[in-house]
């Protein structure tokens, strides 16, 4: 029985350190996998409900490894974050979000374009003009651009986050305030972040069709965004049910994989001329 119980944590002992083998092993082939392709962009339609159109897409890392298929974001993001390789891969996206903001123009369509930002690179002081120097070489106007924040850290009006965010906003592009809800410091961020946009996480979303208590948060947080001049998206609506209630709450925008799911620009691009000619 001894022996059984040794072999079980050996083998915990390993996978464990499979694990951070592996991680590693991640971390070394991420500057090569952007350099050849294997790091692309994806893009989420987002649908406005008062207009039925799409109004924007937001730019979703993706990491398709030759040998283990997709690795999801949320692993290689957490790693990058890490081991300081956020801002290379943010500059890649945002690079590949603005040429795609400037196509869809020149095709007629005008939509804005949202990217993802990692807490730590807000208290990077180059972040506005890594930001700036792409919107100019591809000369795209500032306000076609939203970056999603997530809420992490408390904040207040001395801290270096948030004189970033009032730089970013100053130079006219739009703030998000990304998984709403789901944070430390929604309150803070409220009172705090000069946001133009709000977006209620999935999992509140998800939660308010069977449950009473979520669907009235959900619908306090829409009026709550509103009577602060913000704009409501909701994520990870699934069904024509929650896209209903959605629209009778008065919510501005949603996305989800009723809508579609994150896929390449030139899906984007089919899925938006076809929702324009019917
Ligand atoms: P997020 O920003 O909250 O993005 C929403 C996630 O929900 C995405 O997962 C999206 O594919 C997924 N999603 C969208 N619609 C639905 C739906 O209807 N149902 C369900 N179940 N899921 C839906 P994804 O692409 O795996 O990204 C995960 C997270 O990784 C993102 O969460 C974001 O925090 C992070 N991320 C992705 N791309 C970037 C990036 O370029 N930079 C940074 N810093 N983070 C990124
Ligand atoms: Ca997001
Ligand atoms: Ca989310
Ligand atoms: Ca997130």
């Amino acid at each position: 029985e001894e022996a059984v119980r040794n072999d079980e944590l050996v083998y915990k002992f390993d996978s464990r350190k499979h694990e951070a083998q592996w991680e590693i092993s991640l971390l070394t082939q991420l500057d090569r996998a952007i350099d050849n392709g294997e790091v692309w962009v994806a893009y989420q339609p987002k649908l406005d409900l008062t207009s039925n159109r799409v109004s924007g897409a937001e730019a979703l890392v993706r990491w398709t490894h030759p040998e283990r298929g997709p690795i999801s974001p949320d692993k290689f993001i957490r790693i990058a974050e890490e081991f300081h390789r956020i801002e290379r891969i943010t500059r890649f996206v945002i690079n590949d979000a603005v040429r795609t903001a400037v196509e869809l123009r020149r095709q007629g369509f005008d939509m804005t374009i949202s990217v993802n930002i990692s807490a730590q690179l807000l208290r990077n002081p180059g972040l506005p003009d890594m930001i700036a120097e792409i919107l100019a070489i591809y000369g795209l106007p500032a306000e076609m651009l939203i970056l999603e924040i997530t809420e992490t850290d408390r904040l207040d009006r001395s801290s270096r986050t948030f004189q970033m965010l009032q730089k970013l906003v100053q130079s006219g592009i739009r703030l998000s305030i990304d998984d709403f809800g789901t944070g430390n410091a929604t309150i803070d961020y409220l009172r705090y972040v000069p946001a133009a946009e709000v977006k209620i996480d999935k999992v509140f979303i998800q939660a308010m069709e069977g449950n009473k208590e979520d669907l009235l948060l959900v619908q306090s947080i829409i009026e709550m965004a509103h009577s602060q001049d913000r704009t409501v998206v909701a994520e990870g609506v699934e069904t024509q049910a929650a896209l209903e209630i959605l629209r009778a709450m008065q919510c501005d925008a949603i996305q989800g994989y009723y809508v579609s799911r994150p896929v390449p620009f030139r899906d984007l691009l089919t899925q938006i001329v076809g929702r324009e000619a019917r």
